[in-house]
């Protein structure tokens, strides 16, 4: 490895050390076994050569947001022997499905009936594995920066979704895809939103879901500024991006 090359690796095995530490400590805060949470490392804007290093560092699962950044970098880190599992966090176009489910293992961020039957579509046509899907859901109600909204029967005085974005008709088109699997929900705190009050809303709607749908166990929340309130409100995947690629804060 080249000099640059091997700086750059200890500066992540440092950040990942950090990392870890903080999931450790909120598990501990939060009287939960580490072993039941996934780090996802969010690669989007750093190089393959990254994905790599993480995955020497015992990385085994990497985010990403934008698919005509992901697919080549999917690539590349293969060619290089790096196959980590990939996860899609961002907002998905239909016409990128057949792309996306060509590399990722999971997909975070479906948020309508049409975007779930065009995933289905495209998994059941060049998928022999399941892929794992999460609902992004709206902690405000509000759709337009991407989400399903829970219903007033999950959240009772809430609004009412309009169709294509009702969480339990996105749920079900989820779980009638063919090669899809209904994994659990994903949010992203909405801003001006106390972490604690947006992952306490986000559990609610995860046990609710999960009384219909008994594998949707997961619930992926969390990024490098508000790890600890989404592990203290049962985050089993957590994001992180800055705190373990750039220069970030520490995280909290
Ligand atoms: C970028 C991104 C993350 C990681 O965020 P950081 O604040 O860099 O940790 C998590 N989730 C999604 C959807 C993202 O786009």
């Amino acid at each position: 490895m080249s000099a640059a090359g091997e700086a750059r690796r200890a500066e992540l095995a440092d950040n990942l050390a950090r990392v870890r530490a903080a999931i450790g400590a909120g598990c501990a805060e939060a009287g939960r076994d580490p072993g039941e949470v996934t780090l996802v490392a969010v690669t989007k804007t750093y190089p393959a050569s990254d994905v790599c290093h993480l995955v020497a560092l015992g990385v085994t699962d990497v985010g990403e947001n934008r698919d005509q950044e992901a697919a080549p970098k999917a690539a590349e880190a293969a060619a290089a022997g790096a196959a980590p599992r990939w996860h899609f966090v961002g907002q998905l176009q239909r016409n990128k499905c057949a792309s996306v489910v060509g590399y990722a293992d999971a997909v975070h961020s479906v948020d309508s009936v049409r975007l779930a039957e065009a995933l289905g579509r495209a998994a059941g046509q060049r998928r022999d594995a399941d892929l794992d899907v999460f609902v992004q859901i709206s902690l405000d109600g509000d759709p337009t920066r991407g989400g399903a909204v829970a219903p007033p029967a999950y959240v009772p005085g809430g609004p009412v979704p309009e169709p294509d974005h009702d969480l339990e008709r996105v749920a079900a088109a989820v779980a009638a895809g063919p090669r899809l699997r209904l994994r659990g929900v994903m949010a992203v705190a909405p801003l001006g939103w106390q972490p604690a009050r947006a992952f306490t809303l986000l559990a609610d709607i995860a046990a609710r879901l999960r009384v219909g749908y008994p594998t949707a166990t997961a619930i992926s929340a969390g990024m490098s500024g508000d790890l600890r309130d989404a592990l203290a409100h049962g985050a089993t995947h957590v994001r992180i991006g800055g705190a373990l690629l750039g220069n970030r804060p520490p995280l909290r």
